[in-house]
């Protein structure tokens, strides 16, 4: 049996479970948040935020989550390095399963976030952030009258290109199959709009670029077997996403698609435990909204400790 109970573990350090660990620390409930990796989550990997509010000129992501860390320290905010791998219901107290040994908590709250799918293919890795992206709601509007292709063909891949018409000069949308599967009204939209192109059959096979960013991506019909370079100043990748959630399968209710379910006070199927950020299902995934259900998350939390909530 382990010692210690806390009041609530946190599992996952980016912006979701260290607003929510802000929150439980300065309300002096023992709290203990888990990290499986570096704490700041995905936005350790994007070079500049410009859409988080209180930053005009823009953040690096590094710097933003640094400054989210600090503040959580203020309020003394206890942090551990480990993997969450089970989570079991004993009514009062969930016992969580980290890297094999056990912890419990009065309160959990889960904010294991959600990886975009990689495409895999050589100079992918070297140039992200300076040419490829996984969000263009995020970077979108760095791309401003210059050529970007989004890679898909689902409802993501069809609204991104759409979207990106916005600042970029021309949108190819590369697909691997010779239809999309977004739906009809999203093609017909692609259709009618002359700044995209559709290149059918057609996969990356590398990303070339050069000490500026990207420049190019070799491309492959599947079909004809031609191969050719593309010069492209970005390249956005919409081919999936996976939430983090994948040790909660038969523990809690999860969507089609692996997303945790929850209401709009973040609670999920099992009482005391919580969802917050990009793990749970909901329309925009963005760091002001992980940051808001994290502080929503947390109050709950505080609320279902002290009886008020089941
Ligand atoms: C390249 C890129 C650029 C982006 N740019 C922007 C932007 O400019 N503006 C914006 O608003 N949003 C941006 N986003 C989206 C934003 O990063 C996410 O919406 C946000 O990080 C979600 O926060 P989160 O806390 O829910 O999850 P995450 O940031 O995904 O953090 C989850 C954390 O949980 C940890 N974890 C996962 N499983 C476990 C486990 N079993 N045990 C312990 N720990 C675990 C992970 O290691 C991770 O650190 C970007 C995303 C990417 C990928």
């Amino acid at each position: 049996m382990p010692d210690t109970v806390y009041d609530v573990i946190i599992i996952g350090g980016g912006p979701a479970g260290l607003t929510a660990g802000l929150y439980t620390s300065r309300a002096k409930l023992k709290t203990l948040l888990l990290e499986r990796m570096i704490m700041g989550g995905q936005v350790m990997t994007t070079t500049k935020v410009e859409n988080y509010p209180g930053f005009p000129g823009g953040i690096d992501g590094p710097d933003l989550m640094m400054r989210f860390q600090e503040h959580c320290q203020e309020f003394g905010l206890e942090v551990t390095t480990g993997e969450a791998e089970g989570l079991v219901d004993n009514g009062d107290v969930k016992r969580l399963t980290v890297d094999g040994k056990e912890l419990s908590a009065r309160a959990v709250i889960i904010t294991t976030g959600a990886e975009p799918s990689k495409l895999g293919v050589d100079g992918e890795d070297s140039f992200i952030g300076r040419g490829v992206s996984y969000c263009a709601t995020c970077d979108g509007a760095f791309f401003r009258d210059v050529e970007v292709a989004i890679i898909g063909g689902g409802d993501t891949a069809a609204e991104e290109a759409l979207f990106l018409t916005r600042f970029a000069s021309k949108v190819y949308l590369i697909h691997r199959r010779d239809e999309l599967r977004a739906t009809k009204i999203l093609q017909d939209r692609i259709e009618a709009n002359d700044k995209i192109e559709v290149l059918w059959d057609t996969v990356i096979e590398k990303v070339n670029g050069d000490n500026t960013g990207m420049t190019s991506a070799a491309l492959k019909n599947l079909k004809s077997g031609e191969t050719r370079d593309l010069p492209l100043a970005g390249m956005f990748v919409a081919i999936g996403v996976t939430p983090k959630a994948h040790f909660l399968t038969k523990v809690l209710e999860l969507d089609g698609d692996g997303y945790v379910l929850t209401d709009a006070e973040c609670r999920t199927s099992m009482s005391g435990v919580f969802a917050a950020g990009d793990v749970r299902k909901k329309i925009l995934k963005q760091i002001a909204t992980a940051v808001g259900d994290g502080a929503v998350a947390a109050i709950m939390a505080e609320k279902y400790l002290d009886g008020f909530v089941e």
